[in-house]
């Protein structure tokens, strides 16, 4: 076999019906899938030679054909609150940002898309770093299995130490969506991690015919990234609304609901910034706007940085929003900034950010791509 042309296959990312196929593709037994994808995820076994159920034959037949590559840890940081946050090299100085936000007996993980995203929110520390590209569902699911091999293994479908997984990290899900669909497939297989469909979160800026594609072959909750009750509004906030207008995404909303087999209610997000999205007008018109779906309402208070000049609304402006959604009867939460101080809030996942050159070249990228959308 010449070593220069022959890649191996990273079989991290391979859902259980991709493995099997690999498998019969190999003249093996289809039914071994299950017991690789235990010693991937549930064990997190990454040598070949570990997996001791597995004949020697297969073992080292996978290991001419296979291999099982996660990004590479290059700093971890712990918050004093007990938030986690991982930077993963990527390859090409490309780098992802993850985070583990641990709360009693559940434990949140934020999992990173793409690398940058192309919509470029107003608002966001990702969006002003650009876009440079998608990540595989090797390493969207290798986020999930280094933070789970962080607590050691075995673990298993109901002995879990990740409870919760929202792909609320760098990137637009929806625009990365066979890889990001293949990766909450893994999160659910009971081969894997066995999460619950209602503890796999995606949030999405509003990607209307990527909604309408997912409603087909997923029901993990949904979350809208909405910030605004008009288009108005929301058209310099989240640019891609002029593409996709409020009413015809909550119309998507609708029909992905409908394709849920128990009775799901849909998160709205709402970042509040300081006179900008904050007033009770716009409270007004937030709770008009969304009295025809069944949601709630998760307010966020706008996490500084220093490319932006928005500021964070004062205690009181937030309250004064909150509490009158909940008067007109909207079950409403504020997000607390778990691990600000080491940047691992929301909006707040930048990667390599700070390496001036390549920002510009991603900002200049992303104009493109936005254009494009
Ligand atoms: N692209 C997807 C998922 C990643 S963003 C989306 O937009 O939904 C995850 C969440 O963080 C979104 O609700 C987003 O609006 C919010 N966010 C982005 N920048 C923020 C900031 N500076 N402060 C607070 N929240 C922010
Ligand atoms: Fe992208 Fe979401 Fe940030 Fe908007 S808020 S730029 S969609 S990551």
């Amino acid at each position: 076999m010449n070593s220069t042309i022959f890649q191996k296959t990273n079989i991290l990312g391979k859902t259980l019906p991709e493995m099997e196929e690999l498998l019969i593709n190999l003249g093996q037994k289809s039914y071994r899938a299950k017991q690789i994808l235990k010693w991937i995820h549930q064990r997190g076994i990454s040598n070949f030679d570990e997996m001791t159920d597995l004949s020697k034959d297969l073992r080292s037949v996978m290991k001419d054909h296979f291999i099982i590559e996660a990004p590479i840890i290059s700093y971890e940081e712990l918050s004093e609150d007990g938030t986690k946050k991982w930077i993963l090299d990527v390859g090409n100085q490309d780098s992802i940002e993850m985070v583990l936000i641990p709360e009693g007996k559940r434990a949140t993980l934020c999992v990173s898309s793409q690398v940058g995203c192309a919509i470029n929110c107003s608002f966001c520390a990702t969006g002003k770093q650009g876009f440079s590209r998608n990540l595989k569902a090797s390493e969207i699911i290798g986020q999930v299995w280094l933070a789970a091999n962080s607590y050691g293994a075995p673990r298993t479908a109901n002995d879990k130490n990740i409870t919760n997984v929202v792909m609320m990290g760098m990137g637009e899900p929806l625009h990365n969506f066979d890889p990001v669909v293949s990766a909450m497939n893994i999160m659910l297989d009971e081969n894997a991690y066995g999460l619950s469909k209602r503890k796999v979160t995606l949030s999405t800026s509003g990607l209307v015919p990527e909604i309408n594609k997912l409603a087909k072959v997923s029901d993990v909750s949904l979350t809208i990234s909405l910030h605004a009750p008009n288009d108005e509004l929301r058209n310099i906030l989240v640019p891609v609304n002029k593409k996709y207008p409020i009413q015809l995404l909550l119309d998507a909303v609708k029909n992905y609901v409908e394709g849920c087999d128990d009775k799901r209610i849909t998160t709205i997000e709402y970042i509040l910034i300081d006179k900008v999205n904050d007033t009770l007008e716009l409270a007004k018109e937030l709770a008009d706007l969304l009295s025809q779906i069944k949601c709630k309402i998760n307010l966020i208070p706008f996490n500084e940085f220093n490319e932006s000049d928005y500021l964070q609304p004062s205690g009181n402006r937030i309250r004064k929003f909150k509490d009158y959604l909940v008067k007109r009867g909207y079950v409403t939460t504020i997000r607390s900034t778990r691990g600000d101080d080491i940047m691992a809030a929301c909006g707040q996942l930048v990667g390599q950010v700070n390496d001036k050159t390549r920002r510009k070249e991603r900002i200049q990228r992303a104009k493109i791509e936005a254009q494009s959308i």
